[in-house]
């Protein structure tokens, strides 16, 4: 993926050149350079490993079924050892409130970097940039292509490349999909053209989206798309870290000889050779300085350092900087602001921690009969009650029901109920009024199960009994 800076684009630069506009100033598509460093290296293995977990993770099995799977048919979630169920989704909102939360903390802290190395957007603009550098060649080989007339070569690299995009379109939508109904069935059916119904129009649909935001789209989903891109700004302060040029350092820019003594000629360090326009996914100056356009991707530092290194000069002249270190000061990493969110952050997590650990695996709902009540065959007031019984873990378990200590009621009593895993059990049963008057009715009762093996495992829910009055 790494091209090498030819030495000799440093002494070529003709400065009577007219001023030259960004990709993004002139409109058309952005073919980037290709380069190497340090902050593509973290990207390329960062990505790897979100690629390694997204298309590996839905390919697990657990407990003899697919590891990750919102079924919803069936209305739960797997992860690994774990079920969730409707009732249960009050934590996955949890969850998402954390996830958005510590993202709000990144980027108070440095700016942009979920957009430049982990948003779903940029990773797989990445590869189909990567893709279209396979097929097509280098950015100097993509403009050519891009103006020649229509031939035999033309045609066969157009369509490399875009069958190679579709085919990773489809892989993706096949996957996310995966995560929603089992995915060995579905992909059995969609290559067997046996798919058919919902979860076909949907691995379509996130193809087509797929295909049309990495291949086409691409930056335009991040500058005028994304709603993130658009609040995010308010995050930040005079202390995050952001791409930066330093232009106290960089100007007056110009092209120069490697021997001359640049600062003699009342110059700075940029060269001015473009390189971190070049080489930006979203087409602009970083010189121009903070833009809205800039998703924080460092490619513009890796390509600058290159040329720092070839001048001799020292790295950094683009570099991670807040406002403040640009203007002369000092970044205060640890500021109260920063301090506040990762505090509420930790909290949060220890919340939920707790909150999940502490969840019921057992579920028990109570729906009254709808007869209001009866006598029985004793001449008792009977109320009739449908308790319904879920077992939320992944191995059978035997539950008892129970009435929570009252003397005035008495239920006929199911016994032991075994539950298999995730089983629904709707379990009829009758209370009588064993000890008059009831009181007030309608009068309160409390209906418990309880897990015969691991008696912490216990759940209670609440009803009413009525009565005739004066009994
Ligand atoms: S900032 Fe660096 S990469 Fe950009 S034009 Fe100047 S020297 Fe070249
Ligand atoms: S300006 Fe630099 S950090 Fe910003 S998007 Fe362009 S290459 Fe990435």
């Amino acid at each position: 993926m790494s091209e090498r800076i030819p030495a000799q684009v440093i002494e070529t630069i003709d400065p009577r050149q007219p001023l030259r506009l960004t990709p993004a100033q002139a409109g058309g598509p952005i073919h980037t350079r290709s380069f190497s460093g340090r902050f593509r290296n973290l990207r390329l293995y960062g990505a790897g490993l979100l690629m390694l977990i997204f298309f590996g993770t839905a390919w697990l099995d657990w407990d003899g079924r697919q590891a990750v799977l919102w079924n919803l048919a069936e209305h739960r979630y797997y992860i690994f050892g774990a079920t969730f169920w409707p009732q249960d989704f009050i934590l996955l909102s949890a969850l998402l409130i954390i996830c958005a939360f510590g993202l709000f903390t990144i980027t108070v802290f440095a700016g942009r970097v979920w957009c430049g190395y982990s948003c779903p957007q940029s990773v797989w603009t990445w590869m189909f940039m990567w893709v279209e550098k396979l097929t097509e060649g280098e950015r100097h080989q993509r403009i050519k292509l891009d103006s020649a007339p229509w031939g035999p070569l033309k045609l066969l690299r157009r369509s490399a490349k875009h069958g190679l995009w579709l085919a990773l379109s489809l892989l993706t939508a096949l996957t996310f999909v995966g995560y929603f109904t089992p995915i060995r069935p579905l992909a059995l059916e969609l290559f067997s053209g046996e798919l058919s119904g919902a979860a076909l129009f949907w691995v379509l649909f996130f193809s087509a989206a797929t295909y049309l935001n990495a291949g086409w789209l691409r930056e335009k989903v991040c500058v005028y798309m994304c709603p993130y891109a658009r609040f995010q700004g308010v995050m930040f302060d005079r202390d995050t870290l952001l791409v930066a040029y330093d232009a106290a350092r960089g100007e007056n820019r110009g092209p120069r000889k490697k021997e001359v003594d640049h600062k003699a000629a009342g110059l700075g360090d940029c060269i001015d050779c473009t390189m971190c326009v070049q080489v930006c996914p979203t087409g602009i100056d970083i010189r121009d300085g903070l833009q809205v356009d800039c998703i924080g991707c460092a490619a513009c530092i890796d390509a600058c350092d290159s040329i720092m290194d070839k001048m001799g000069y020292e790295r950094g002249l683009i570099r991670y900087g807040s406002e403040r270190e640009m203007q002369g000061g000092h970044t205060r990493l640890l500021r109260p602001r920063l301090l506040g969110y990762a505090a509420a952050l930790l909290l949060m997590i220890g919340a939920f921690a707790w909150a999940l650990q502490a969840r019921s695996l057992v579920s028990l709902d109570v729906a009254k009969d709808r007869g209001m009540f009866r006598e029985n065959p004793a001449g008792q007031i009977e109320n009739v009650y449908r308790l319904k019984l879920i077992n939320k873990t992944q191995h059978a378990q035997r539950y008892r029901l129970s009435l929570v200590d009252d003397p005035r009621f008495a239920m006929s009593l199911p016994g032991e109920l075994k539950l298999a895993p995730g089983e629904i059990l709707d379990v009829p049963v009758s209370v009588s009024l064993v000890r008059e008057p009831l009181g007030r009715s309608p009068a309160e009762l409390n209906f418990e199960v309880r897990n015969l093996d691991r008696p912490e495992q216990r759940q209670q829910a609440g009803s009413t009994f009525i009565a005739p009055s004066g009994r």
